[in-house]
């Protein structure tokens, strides 16, 4: 149970049952909180004096689990000369302090019963448990020591790029002179987007239009039948491109997700419209027209029904137009509504995609229950083919949390044609892509524990619609143990270990005294279950 809140948010709540979770086993780490409540100070061992503020250095005062790492990693501690900010001051009343600066506890750890305890963490800003690899080692082992286990993707993020292209299939390359390219077919695809991804056993997204607007029938037809020449000559071959796509999904290098339906305003009608004839050397060029999830021509939200309509859409036209499911939806533009009603991530969720990607900031998990906003967990931005030298600054910040996101467009591999070869030699030395897929299907993995006298088993449930990625993909998690689980494991006589009720493998304590311990689990979209078992 994390505990961010402080006074007056629950002043009024009985918090009794919070105290009856911890004495059944279920640990509490406070965070930023000074717990005004008599059952907060109980559990914690401690209560909150004043603030104060002092610029000492942050000392660690014994051995423990939770500072382990800090220790023996050497890792430095934060900067506190020049920080005036207040802190909290509290005393312990029973929990023991495992760090402080000039007397005042800064972490504090209370075993309140013998699974279930009560961390107290003086953060200053909640932030840093996600921006200071000092608070996030913290935060890590202290979760772990709470729950006893934890499990981790096994990806090493800080090295991870997602790649995405945008705009296959939208109409207005066709028209519109900032915006005008040939749209590339099968065999510009085949060499230089295939080829350059297999050599560097790379994947990218791409991010399918497939509501192409036709001005001379004014109506909205799917781009893949349209096979003409352009207002500069050029001869665009949608139809190829769409069999380029296709290759390229079959050669196992390219995933296909959503742009939306048409990448345009949904009202191409009223004023200042119709969009449908104004002159494209006008009022039809003007660039709020190119935003589908929010009407940045007239400065308003699009209602809650039109945005589904139009994700639903895309939906169903990439599963029949390429047999994918995409999971991934970035609106054009960047455009979407924020307001409680109408916004765009919670549709998103409802028409059933798991991961919703605006630029430039914004980026939200998604299930049926859940919108979450993970913005700031990894660095995104967009590059060009006339952008790449700044390319190794924008990679420059940390992201241990999450692949970085670059975005790029079907543009760039039309104007230049050794784009995506080129933009994968610049990457740093030991980057890896991954795949929107795979990141999706890792996020929505469930993870079920549970135990009988004889058996510990993990559960890695697959079945959910967001884990495609895994129906031909072997996966592979870390798993983290804390000292007292770790050594209850190591004092049973002999363990056998089973994944899937195949591959028996004893296993012996010097095992289990590796951290992480690596769980490989087979393909296959299923429920898949690593189990330890007491052998007789
Ligand atoms: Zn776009």
């Amino acid at each position: 149970m994390l505990w961010l809140a402080d006074l007056p948010t629950y002043k009024d709540q009985n918090l009794d049952s919070l105290n009856e979770a911890v004495h059944h086993g279920t640990s509490l780490l406070v965070v930023k909180s000074r717990f005004i409540d008599s059952s907060l100070e109980k559990l914690l061992g401690a209560k909150f004096k004043q603030a104060y503020t002092a610029t000492d250095p942050l000392r660690i005062t014994q051995k423990h689990f939770i500072t382990r790492r800090l220790t023996e990693g050497g890792m430095g501690t934060p900067k506190t000369d020049w920080d005036f900010s207040s802190r909290f001051w509290i005393e312990p009343l029973g929990a023991q302090v495992l760090i402080h600066q000039a007397g005042h506890p800064v972490v504090t750890e209370n075993q309140v019963e013998d699974t279930a305890s009560a961390i107290w963490l003086g953060v200053p800003e909640t932030s840093l448990l996600r921006d200071s690899s000092y608070w996030k080692e913290i935060f890590f082992r202290s979760l772990i020591w709470s729950l006893g286990y934890l499990i981790q993707p096994d990806i090493d993020y800080s090295h991870a790029i997602e790649i995405e292209i945008d705009d296959w299939g939208t109409a207005d390359k066709g028209f519109l002179s900032y915006w005008h390219y040939l749209e590339p077919g099968e065999e510009t695809l085949r060499s230089f987007l295939i080829a350059p991804l297999e050599k560097h056993r790379a994947v990218a997204a791409a991010n399918v239009i497939s509501g192409y607007v036709d001005r001379q029938s004014r109506r909205i037809v799917s781009p893949w039948g349209k096979i003409f020449t352009d207002a500069w000559g050029q001869h665009q071959d949608y139809a190829s491109t769409r069999k380029g796509l296709l290759d390229a999904v079959a050669a196992g290098v390219l995933e296909i997700e959503s742009h939306g339906w048409i990448h345009m305003d949904p009202d191409l009608d009223s004023p200042p419209g119709p969009w449908w004839t104004a002159d494209l050397k006008g009022e039809a060029s003007a660039d709020g027209w190119y935003s589908e999830f929010a009407d940045h021509r007239r400065g308003t939200e699009v209602a809650a029904i039109v945005q589904l309509f139009h994700m639903e859409q895309g939906f169903e036209a990439i599963e029949k137009d390429f047999d994918q499911r995409p999971l991934e939806l970035r609106p054009g533009n960047g455009g979407w509504s924020k307001s409680q009603f109408n916004n765009s991530g919670r549709l998103a969720a409802q028409a059933g995609f798991g991961i919703f990607h605006a630029e430039p900031d914004y980026y939200y998990y998604l299930d049926p229950h859940l919108v979450l906003d993970m913005t700031g967990i990894s660095p995104q931005f967009t590059t060009s083919f006339d952008r790449l030298d700044a390319l190794q600054s924008e990679l420059r910040p940390q992201h241990p949390d999450g692949p970085v996101m670059v975005l790029f467009h079907d543009r760039d591999i039309a104007l230049r044609s050794g784009f995506v070869e080129d933009l994968l030699d610049t990457l740093p030395a030991g980057y890896k892509t991954i795949s929107a897929n795979n990141y999706v299907g890792i996020l929505h993995a469930q993870v079920v524990s549970s135990t009988t006298d004889t058996e510990w088993q993990l559960t890695f449930d697959y079945e959910n619609p967001y884990c495609t990625f895994f129906e031909k993909h072997p996966s592979s998690w870390r798993l983290w143990l804390s000292d007292p689980i770790r050594e209850e494991l190591q004092r049973l006589p002999s363990l056998r270990l089973t994944t899937d009720n195949d591959s028996k493998t004893s296993m012996q304590s010097a095992d289990l005294s590796r951290q992480p311990l690596v769980i490989s689990i087979p393909m296959g979209r299923n429920k898949h279950a690593w189990k330890l078992t007491v052998a007789n």
